[in-house]
């Protein structure tokens, strides 16, 4: 296997998958993956699945608008980030570009988005873990999102509430080593 990622898939996750990058519902405005493929690690894939075991005792499942993200796209979100202060630096690299990051939200039986204070992507203090402009709600909804992914074996940064990432340092994964799985193949 020429490199570590594995698809997750709404039949054989359980989850719901909408790629805002895949479509031009972004900050970018337009999308910055040529197909809807949701990737990650195979170490995070098996945390993921604890996290949708988690999510369903409580009647809930997890909406996933971002998994494994190219370093080409990477490069374009920083260009197109509002505030910079949101997106990792390519130069750097993203834990999305090692296949260990997701970001997501959760959906009651019916398929509607729990209220979390602002949408994905927000990238103002609202986003942020804690923040005091948050109804109780919403703070009550990013906590059982958040109890959820630490327990399934994910971490959280302070200042995105939809942001989770596997605690451990992996390597870059290359684009050019996904052949025909590449997100960015027709670019
Ligand atoms: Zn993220």
């Amino acid at each position: 296997m020429p490199h570590p990622l594995v698809p997750v898939r709404s039949e054989t996750h359980g989850v719901v998958i909408e790629l805002a990058y895949a479509s031009h519902n972004n900050i970018a405005g337009r999308p910055i993956y040529d197909f809807p493929h949701c990737l990650l690690h195979r170490d995070a894939e098996r945390c993921l699945r604890k996290a949708v075991g988690l999510a369903a005792q409580a009647g809930y499942r997890l909406k996933i608008f971002d998994a494994f993200r190219p370093h080409e796209a990477q490069v374009l979100l920083w260009e197109s980030a509002p505030d910079q202060a949101y997106v990792a630096d390519p130069q750097i690299g993203s834990n999305h570009t090692r296949g260990t990051a997701i970001d997501l939200t959760l959906v009651d039986a019916e398929g509607h988005e729990l209220d979390m204070g602002t949408g994905f992507d927000d990238m103002t203090v609202q986003s942020h873990h804690f923040s005091e402009q948050v109804s109780p709600a919403a703070q009550a909804n990013r906590m059982l999102l958040l109890k959820i992914m630490q327990d399934a074996g994910f971490e959280h940064i302070d200042h995105e509430w939809w942001h989770y990432a596997l605690p451990d340092h992996y390597a870059l994964i290359d684009s050019a080593a996904l052949g025909d799985m590449s997100p960015m193949r027709n670019r």
